[in-house]
């Protein structure tokens, strides 16, 4: 049987290109004891996939040139030769940017498409929706009453961390995003106050918009965001650390915040994670979640791009911010 998958074909300088990704027609094995072949209906892309594109040693190893790239992907088992799955079984897992994929059955999850549409398993009720709820209130310490900044609040995570924040009791949610359309939708949303990013510094609109400070911010940002979200920063600010987008495409190194010294006096706790170190919260946060998008209390966005092929194009959009909610690649 034929697979079709997207190639690395060379790493990225600077911001990706179409040239950096190559279509290639597989011809695939038999299947082995113990694993399935799943024709993939949908698939993720994320920014942390830019990382992964350079040859650097980092906590997931980078991609391989001349080999399939992969990542957060749902469809549908064709042939299984384990007993942990049928055929037209749904499963979630981490095998994308290919049409079909042979993989062991220990590396998939059995997703439910009556109580949620496959994409729902790569966005709200998967990776992007556990990072906003771990980050926000496990390692931010979210508590009620404080006041929330997140930045790249209309992308997948920070829309999903303003709304959670809401649900929870935050007093004030601020977000930033890069277009007026985007600004608009978070207040849609619930957010208190918004703002894009292009409208002036970032220090001035924060300090506007959180005239008392704030408590939290999630930072998916990086730059000038944490800088700014530093000068902000109320005593005891706890600030969860979960991405730095703004840089992922810097050819050079770049400046940390120029105000870090703030955080001695504020006494303020900067923490980086890593979604893979709270799987402990996985079955929580499925139970809450399931509840706020029954209850409509968060709702979530996403922008299809349809195609395989066009996957590189979805990825190489989603760092320019063409993406509201989840950016999903339909297959
Ligand atoms: P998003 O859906 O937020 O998409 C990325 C968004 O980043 C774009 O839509 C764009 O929106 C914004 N962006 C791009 N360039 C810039 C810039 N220079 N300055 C400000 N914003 C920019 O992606 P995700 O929700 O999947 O990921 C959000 C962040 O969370 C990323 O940094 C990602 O790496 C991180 N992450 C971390 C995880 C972890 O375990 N630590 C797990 C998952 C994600 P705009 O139009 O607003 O500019």
């Amino acid at each position: 049987m034929k697979a079709t998958e997207i190639h690395l074909a060379s790493r990225p300088t600077g911001e990706p290109v179409s040239d950096n990704f190559r279509t290639v027609v597989t011809e695939l094995p038999p299947l082995e004891d113990g694993q399935i072949l799943v024709r993939n209906t949908v698939m993720s892309v994320d920014p942390y996939m830019r990382g992964r594109m350079n040859d650097v040693k980092s906590y997931v190893p980078p991609f391989a040139i001349d080999a399939p790239l992969d990542g957060g992907a749902v469809g549908e088992v064709v042939e299984s030769r384990s007993d942990a799955f049928a055929v037209g079984d749904a499963v979630s897992h981490g095998k994308g940017w290919r049409d079909l994929a042979i993989l062991p059955a220990k590396s998939a999850r059995k997703v439910d498409l009556s109580k949620a549409k496959a994409s729902a398993y790569l966005g709200a009720l998967g990776m992007t929706g556990l990072t906003a709820y771990a980050g926000l209130t496990s390692v931010a310490q979210f508590k009620e009453g404080d006041t929330v900044f997140v930045s790249g609040a209309a992308g997948a995570v920070g829309s999903l961390v303003g709304q959670i924040a809401k649900a929870l009791g935050a007093s004030r949610v601020i977000g930033s995003a890069g277009s007026p359309a985007k600004v608009k939708r978070l207040l849609e949303l619930g957010f208190d106050a918004a703002f894009d990013y292009h409208d002036g510094p970032v220090r001035k609109q924060l300090a506007e918009a959180a005239p008392d400070g704030i408590d939290v911010y999630f930072d998916n940002v990086g730059g000038e965001h944490l800088e700014a979200a530093i000068g902000s920063a109320n005593k005891y600010a706890r600030f969860a650390l979960c991405g730095a987008i703004s840089q992922y495409n810097a050819t050079e190194p770049t400046p940390g915040p120029r105000n870090l010294a703030l955080a001695i006096g504020r006494e303020l706790t900067l923490k980086g994670f890593i979604v893979g170190s709270y799987n402990h919260l996985a079955a929580e946060f499925d139970e809450k979640m399931a509840q706020w998008l029954a209850d409509g209390v968060v709702e979530w966005d996403e922008t299809v791009v349809d195609g395989l092929e066009n996957a590189p194009k979805a990825f190489i959009g989603l760092l320019r911010g063409e993406n509201t909610g989840k950016m999903i690649v339909s297959i």
